[in-house]
C-alpha cells in the first residue's frame, strides 16, 4: 500500500474531506474501505485461481461489485428491467451473470493483429459484441468470468491488457489518432503515452485513487482528444523559444457536476511528460477527496485550489523544480473527427470510417483488420468520437479499402449525422442507465439522414448529438451542440416513457462551453427525430453569416 505522504502546511479544510496528505487515513466510505482492505489489483489472482472455476457464484460481493473494475470487468445489467427502477432496485437486483469487459486501447493505437485478437476474441467469448467507446476502448460483453482468464491470455499475447481500464485509477490514456503520420503535427506524444502505461499502468502505488484519474495526450493542431474534460491533459503548442512542447490542462470532468479543464500556464517538453503526469496523479492520490463520491474527482481539488496554487504544489512538492512557463495553444483547426481521406506526411494517406455510435461487432473488427491488411496497412486507430481509422494506405489502394470498408458499414463518406451522433452504453448494458442509447442513436442517424437530406453540406460542421442514458455524462452530455440526458418524462397522454432532458448549444475547441439545459426543455425519445429536426431546420434557415451552431 502507499505510504502515508508528510503533512503539509496547508490547512485542513472544515469538514475533513479524507485527504491523505493531510492525515486522513481512515476510509470514510464503503468503496474507501475495499481499497484499504486490500489493493484492487490483487483481485486478479482470485479470478484466476478460484473465481473461474467456481463461477459467477462463487465471487465475493465486494470484489465482484468493486475490485473487478480494475481489471475492466462490470457486471452487466439483467435484461428486462425497465429504466423507472433502476434508482430502487439493490445491486444484486440489477446484476446479471455477465460482464462488460473493457480493453484499453492507450492512445487509441492498434496493430491489425491486435484488432483481430479483439475481434475473434469477441466472437468467442461475448456473443460477437464490441462497441468502440468515445474513450478510445473497445467493449464487450456478454462476457463469462469462467472465460476471463483465457481471454487475457490472448489479448496479452498480442500486447493488449484490461489493466485499469476501470475503477479508481489511471484510465486509458487518449491520444490523436494522427500521432506520427499527420501532415500538421505540432509534436507526436505516442513516445510520452508509451512511457506513461509502461511506467505507471498496474503500479500498484497509483491504484488507489479517490476515482478515476482521466489522462490525455495530443500534439494535433486539431486538438482531437477532448482535452477540455479530462483530469489531465497535455495538448501541443509551439514555445517561441523552446519549440514542439505540449501545454498542460488540470480539472476537467463533466458527470453531474461538470467542470472544463484550466491551464496551469506551463509548457513541457515531450521527454518530461510522464514525469509532470506522475506529479499530477500523485496530488489527486494524496491530496483529493475521498469522503463523499461525488466529490472525489481531481476537478473539485482545482476548483477549491485554482491554478496557480495547483501549480505551485506541483512544482514544489512533487517535481523539485519549476515548470517552464508556455503559451496557449491556439484555437484548434476544424475536422477534429479525421473522417475522410487524408494525405500522410509520408505521402500515405489515412482513411477514417464512422460507425453508428460506436457500435460494431467482433466479426466486423476482423473483417476490417483483413481489409485494412490488403490495403497494404498494419495500423488502425480509435478515435474520441467512436469512430476508426486506417492509416499508411497507399493512394493506389484507397478506392478498394474504401469499398471494403462501405461494406462493413463504416462510412468514411462525409455524412454529418454519422459523424455528428454519439451514444453511451445505456440500458441495454448498463446499471445506472435509465434509458435506452445504442438503438436510438442507429433510428436517429438514419432518420435525420433521410429527413434532412436536403440540409446536408449547408451545416457546415456537423451538428453533435450526444445520446446519454443518465445524467453521468458518459458520452459528454454538456458539450455537445444537443446533448441529450436520458430520464423517464412525461409524454402527452400523461404516461411516464423514456425521454430526455436538452441541453443546447454545448461545445469544445473555439466553442468551448456547456450547453443550457433549458428548464422543461425534455423530449420523449419518440419524438426525439422530430425535435433534432425542428431545431436544425431552424438554425439553418435564421443563422447569421459565418453564426456557428454552438455560441
Ligand atoms: Fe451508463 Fe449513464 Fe454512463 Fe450511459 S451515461 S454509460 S447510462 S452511467
Amino acid at each position: 500500500m502507499v505510504s502515508p505522504p508528510e503533512a503539509t502546511s496547508t490547512p485542513p479544510r472544515r469538514r475533513g474531506e479524507g485527504q491523505w496528505a493531510l492525515g486522513y487515513r481512515e476510509p470514510l466510505n464503503p468503496n474507501e474501505r475495499s481499497k484499504k482492505d486490500d489493493n484492487p489489483l490483487n483481485v486478479r489472482s482470485r479470478i484466476e485461481s478460484r473465481y473461474a472455476a467456481g463461477g459467477f457464484a462463487s465471487i465475493d460481493p465486494a470484489d465482484l461489485r468493486g475490485r473487478f473494475r480494475w481489471w475492466g470487468l462490470y457486471t452487466q445489467r439483467r435484461p428486462g428491467i425497465d429504466g423507472g427502477r433502476t434508482a430502487v432496485l439493490a445491486p444484486e437486483e440489477l446484476d446479471d451473470e455477465y460482464f462488460m469487459l473493457r480493453v484499453r486501447i492507450d492512445g487509441g493505437a492498434l496493430t491489425t493483429e491486435q484488432l483481430r485478437v479483439i475481434g475473434e476474441v469477441s466472437q468467442t467469448y461475448a456473443r460477437d459484441t464490441a462497441d468502440i467507446t468515445d474513450r478510445q476502448n473497445v467493449q464487450l460483453h456478454w462476457v463469462r468470468i469462467e472465460d476471463v482468464p483465457a481471454i487475457w491470455r490472448e489479448l496479452e499475447a498480442v500486447g493488449l491488457s484490461t489493466t485499469e481500464a476501470c475503477g479508481d485509477c489511471p484510465r486509458v490514456v487518449l491520444g490523436s489518432p494522427v500521432a506520427g503520420i499527420a501532415e500538421d503535427e505540432i509534436v507526436d506524444g505516442t513516445p510520452a503515452i508509451e512511457e506513461i502505461t509502461r511506467r505507471y499502468i498496474g503500479d500498484p502505488e497509483l491504484s488507489n485513487l479517490p476515482r478515476k484519474f482521466k489522462s490525455a495526450v495530443s500534439g494535433s493542431p486539431r486538438q482531437d482528444v477532448v482535452h477540455e474534460t479530462n483530469c489531465v491533459s497535455f495538448v501541443g503548442v509551439d514555445h517561441p523559444e523552446h519549440g514542439p512542447g505540449f501545454d498542460v490542462w488540470v480539472g476537467g470532468g463533466l458527470s453531474t457536476n461538470p467542470r472544463l479543464a484550466v491551464r496551469l500556464g506551463a509548457w513541457v517538453p515531450l521527454d518530461d511528460v510522464p514525469d509532470v503526469w506522475h506529479g499530477v496523479v500523485r496530488i489527486f492520490r494524496d491530496y483529493g477527496y475521498r469522503r463523499l463520491r461525488h466529490r472525489a474527482r481531481l476537478k473539485f481539488l482545482v476548483a477549491d485550489w485554482g491554478a496557480e496554487r495547483f501549480r505551485q504544489v506541483l512544482e514544489e512538492e512533487y517535481l523539485g523544480r519549476r515548470l517552464t512557463d508556455g503559451p496557449a495553444p491556439p484555437p484548434a483547426v476544424r475536422d477534429r473527427d479525421h473522417v475522410g481521406v487524408h494525405r500522410q506526411r509520408d505521402g500515405r494517406y489515412y482513411v477514417g470510417a464512422t460507425t453508428v455510435a460506436g457500435r460494431v461487432s467482433g466479426s466486423t473488427l476482423v473483417a476490417l483488420a483483413k481489409a485494412a491488411e490488403r490495403a497494404g496497412s498494419g495500423r488502425v486507430r480509435t478515435t474520441v468520437h467512436q469512430n476508426l481509422l486506417v492509416l499508411d494506405v497507399p493512394e493506389a489502394q484507397l478506392a478498394a479499402l474504401r469499398s471494403d470498408l462501405d461494406s462493413l458499414g463504416l462510412r468514411s463518406d462525409d455524412r454529418p449525422w454519422r459523424r455528428g451522433v454519439m451514444a453511451c452504453t445505456g440500458i441495454e448494458f448498463c446499471k445506472l442507465a435509465i434509458v435506452e442509447t445504442k438503438g436510438r442513436a442507429a433510428e436517429l442517424v438514419s432518420e435525420l439522414e433521410r429527413r434532412l437530406a436536403d440540409v446536408g453540406s449547408d451545416l457546415g460542421d456537423p451538428v453533435t448529438v450526444n445520446i446519454n442514458g443518465c445524467p453521468n455524462a458518459c458520452a459528454r452530455t454538456q458539450v455537445a451542440d444537443i446533448g441529450l440526458k436520458g430520464q423517464i418524462v412525461r409524454a402527452e397522454d400523461g404516461r411516464q416513457v423514456e425521454g430526455f432532458q436538452v441541453h443546447l448549444g454545448g461545445g469544445l475547441g473555439l466553442d468551448a462551453g456547456f450547453g443550457r439545459k433549458l428548464r422543461g426543455l425534455k423530449v420523449t425519445a419518440e419524438e426525439l427525430p422530430d425535435y433534432v429536426e425542428r431545431v436544425v431546420r431552424r438554425y439553418v434557415e435564421q443563422r447569421e453569416p459565418g453564426e456557428r451552431f454552438a455560441r
